[in-house]
């Protein structure tokens, strides 16, 4: 055994509705040495990611809920300090899926090597990790942007948003973002190269979008779901696609919106229209040439991103509190220990 201890974060109790501090417990345990199989890794970034508000809750979704007691999920960039894995050695720099603890143990085909000499490692979580690849992937497979065509994306400064709307830039679109705040909205024209960027909490938001598509939208990339998604649905043109990624609006509800039931409209528009709205999950589709692409339009600056990185293991249920609310600038992290690159 290590003498060093192992700091981590478990869930304590479910929340209903916002989450709270006290649904997160911070532990220490002993770290454990290393197996045959296994290495044992220090955690220098832990992603922070909207997912995770759904793994609080009880109950069947994609992937299995966050047991009570059971340390945070969350992806993790780290520093091998014990290796008993044939291929990796003390010093490597990889990304697993460490979760929210200082100390984390891997077996082989969980984990991967970071080359530093590409970017710096936090963008194995953000921009060249699952975020970016989401993006990537579901453009390619649903969004299919073309040329001339018009697309439409909320939290575009974040990871997701931000590398949605550069890459139908790089294919030829006319680009929307919608972002929280006239910061974060500044940003998303004057750093990303959006053609105009419109801020959700306007009381004319809806007019404000009907006026910045005056052709109507081709492809609305659904980060949000709520009030944007009722502002974009009534613009879509025929044949519009909508990958459907998230639905961050509504992920601490606790019950459905009150009003009249609109499934009639927004089916018969589906119909009329024929739109194609299909949901994914990032790992349904093969990388590709997501690596190669992000990576070489990051090195020719077509490509930007944006990162917003906390202290402290401590504080990671603030930044996920607060991130669920709009707080976070950019890809969310928490740096764990100094990053040795
Ligand atoms: P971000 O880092 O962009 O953070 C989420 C952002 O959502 C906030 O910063 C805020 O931005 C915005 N937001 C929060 N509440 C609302 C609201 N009520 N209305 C409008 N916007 C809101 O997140 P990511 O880029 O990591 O993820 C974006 C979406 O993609 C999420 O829904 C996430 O669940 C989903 N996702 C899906 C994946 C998949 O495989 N299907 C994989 C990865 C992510 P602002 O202040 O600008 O409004």
């Amino acid at each position: 055994m290590t003498k060093t201890v192992n700091h981590r974060i478990v869930l304590a109790s479910r929340p209903k509705g916002r989450p709270t501090p006290e649904n997160f417990r911070l532990e220490e345990a002993p770290v454990p040495e290393p197996a045959e199989g296994e290495i044992l890794c220090r955690t220098i970034y832990l992603s922070l990611d909207p997912y995770m508000r759904g793994r609080m809750n009880e109950g069947p979704s994609y992937a299995r809920p966050v047991e009570i007691g059971e340390v945070m999920e969350g992806g993790t960039v780290g520093q091998v300090l014990r290796s008993r894995l044939e291929g990796f050695a003390e010093g490597d720099l990889v990304v697993g899926r460490g979760g929210w603890q200082s100390f984390a143990m891997f077996r082989k085909g969980d984990v991967e090597k970071i080359d530093s000499s590409l970017a710096p490692i936090s963008t194995a979580l953000g921009v060249l990790g699952m975020p970016g690849r989401t993006a990537y992937v579901g453009l390619r497979e649903i969004g299919k942007p073309k040329a001339g065509e018009t697309l439409v994306v909320a939290a575009a400064s974040g990871p997701v948003g931000s590398v949605v709307g550069q890459i139908a830039r790089i294919r030829g679109c006319r680009v929307v973002g919608i972002a929280g705040s006239g910061a974060k909205c500044d940003f998303v024209v004057n750093e990303l190269g959006f053609d105009l960027c419109l801020d959700h909490h306007a009381a004319d938001f809806p007019d404000q979008l009907r006026a910045a598509c005056p052709d109507g939208v081709d492809v609305y990339w659904e980060n949000v779901g709520g009030r944007v998604l009722e502002a974009v649905f009534p613009l879509l043109n025929n044949f519009a696609r909508v990958p459907v990624c998230g639905l961050i609006a509504w992920y601490n509800a606790t019950e459905l919106p009150p009003g009249p039931d609109r499934t009639p409209l927004i089916l018969r528009q589906i119909l009329t229209r024929r739109l194609i709205l299909r949901g994914f999950i990032v790992r349904d589709f093969a990388p590709g040439d997501f690596l190669t692409d992000v990576g070489g339009w990051i090195r020719d600056g077509r490509l930007r991103y944006r990162e917003d990185i906390r202290d402290g293991l401590e504080n990671a249920p603030a930044a996920l509190i607060g991130l669920l609310e709009g707080e976070n600038f950019g890809k969310l992290l928490v740096r764990v220990a100094p990053d040795p690159s």
